[in-house]
């Protein structure tokens, strides 16, 4: 996701041009400056087990650390099939969805997320009627598994869908989930979690699964989601006709990088150079949303010279009445601002599809292994086509970092009230590039291409990767990394 304190990038690039860096100082994104204990750095959650191929969907759930209390280990979703009516005159959205899973562990329970605005109406467990207890946003099936016993669950469910508050301190977004627009249309952007709104999941980013999702929807309005369009037909009910669309991601997601809206949107599809198919889905009307976000295929090959072949098979660009940005898999939803669907956050948001969606972090401590990076690739590219040193960009950027880790707590342990804040932005960008100028370029750049295969369709955590650093240069990073991302002041800048 692109912060709200990323307006200064823009202020940045423009005082970068106009040469008057040491006037720009703009105040910060958060508004609270008291100072809740930030919890201790823990040892990573021990996990449950491996028991399959990630590219299937497979495993190794945690209970996350910062947000214990959404998701549970002793699930590990496999596939969702999401089959979703939205009525814009109701509001009311119809779900039939089927979950595939593999219990993590002996129990007499499975346990997903699911919002209580929506009333389960049928849920059968392996093709059975199952006893279900639903109380607050825990769906929990009353049933007794063993330790990775395989699932089908069918949930059908209805109601009035709407937004739940996300545990943040920004301008852009206070609330995440299923937002409905004045017209009757809806779209998603859900980090840390929030998928819990519109469908019944294993809420944290350690499960991750595959996608198929069938939408209708009144026409001229049409269904988007995550990965590639299977088809798109106008079937006749009564007196109306609907829109249905079918959608497959075949690439194991985590459930905040997955996106589904309902709306007039129009349609174009542009081909990479690479080959990589990228379709737009844009407000019918907005022409000039559509030319803006049509520097996909620029950003996608400056970003492709760096970190090699884009990951996934389809690339799409879905434009919504947000504030914000969100990487989510291989569908990008973009609000329609002139910041969002400008061309540094598509850079941002495209180098997340390889930091932050081929490889996730494990649990939401270790969000600065998406932003730093997505950040850091953002400056470099800002560098560049405003014709400075990356260095300047740097120096900008370092003008507020300590300010901001006082406020939130250091990027790998933050205050947990203060999630996507500065801090896990700006600190880790500015280290990728103290970590550059130590390395060289070409030992940098090597393995900043190398890391996300490493664990591609899977997951990683703080020891993971700065272990891996240590390893592949040679040199003990340890400290290094620990005093960057532990740290609760800016360390000194070589
Ligand atoms: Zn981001």
């Amino acid at each position: 996701m692109r912060t709200a304190a990323e307006q200064r990038t823009r202020r940045a690039v423009a005082v970068l041009a106009s040469g008057l860096l040491a006037a720009a100082l703009v105040a910060g994104c958060t508004s609270e400056d008291d100072q809740p204990s930030p919890p201790s750095a823990q040892a990573s959650p021990s996990p449950s087990t491996t028991a399959g191929d990630p590219a299937q969907g497979f495993s190794t759930p945690v209970e996350d650390r910062v947000y214990p209390d959404v998701g549970d280990p002793g699930v590990d979703a496999l596939h969702y099939d999401l089959r979703l009516a939205w009525d814009p005159g109701s509001r009311t959205l119809d779900g039939v969805e089927t979950v595939e899973l593999r219990a993590t562990t002996d129990a007499d329970h499975l346990q997903l997320d699911l919002a209580r605005p929506l009333e389960v109406t049928r849920l059968t467990l392996d093709g059975a009627d199952a006893p279900y207890r639903h109380r607050g946003k825990d769906l929990v099936v009353d049933a007794a598994v063993t330790r990775d016993s395989r699932h089908t669950l069918v949930i059908r469910y209805s109601g009035e869908p709407g937004p739940v508050p996300a545990p943040v301190q920004r301008k852009d977004f206070s609330e995440t989930g299923w937002t409905v627009t004045d017209d009757g249309g809806a779209w998603t952007m859900q980090e840390p979690y929030g998928a819990y709104s519109w469908y019944a999941v294993n809420d944290q980013p350690s499960d991750k699964a595959l996608y198929d999702f069938t939408l209708r929807v009144p026409a001229p309005f049409v269904g988007v989601a995550n990965g590639e369009l299977l088809d798109r037909e106008q079937v006749r009910g009564g007196p109306v006709t609907y829109t249905v669309t079918r959608w497959r991601l075949d690439a194991p997601a985590s459930s905040y990088l997955v996106t589904v809206a309902f709306g007039d949107f129009t349609t174009v599809t542009d081909e990479s150079s690479t080959g990589v198919s990228i379709s737009y889905w844009t407000p019918a009307g907005r022409p000039d949303l559509l030319k803006r976000v049509r520097r996909a295929p620029e950003a996608l090959a400056w970003l492709e010279d760096r970190l090699g072949p884009y990951p996934f098979d389809t690339l799409g660009i879905l434009v919504v009445d947000s504030q914000s940005g969100m990487e989510t898999q291989t569908m990008i939803t973009l609000g329609d601002t002139r910041y969002a669907t400008s061309p540094e956050v598509l850079v941002h948001e495209i180098a997340h599809q390889w930091y932050g969606d081929l490889v996730t972090p494990v649990d939401w401590r270790d969000m600065w292994m998406n932003e730093g990076m997505a950040t850091y690739l953002q400056g470099v590219w800002m560098a560049e086509d405003q014709g400075v040193a990356i260095t300047d960009v740097m120096d900008y950027w370092a003008t507020f970092e300590d300010d901001e880790r006082a406020k939130a707590g250091p990027p790998a342990d933050y205050d947990p009230a203060f999630f996507g804040s500065s801090n896990v932005y700006y600190g880790p960008a500015l280290m990728w590039d103290e970590l550059r100028q130590r390395l060289g370029d070409d030992e940098f750049w090597a393995l900043v291409r190398d890391w996300p295969g490493v664990h591609a369709d899977g997951n990683a955590d703080y020891d993971d990767i700065t272990s891996w650093w240590s390893e592949r240069s040679g040199e003990d990073l340890s400290g290094f990394f620990d005093s960057w991302l532990l740290g609760e002041t800016t360390p000194d800048r070589g």
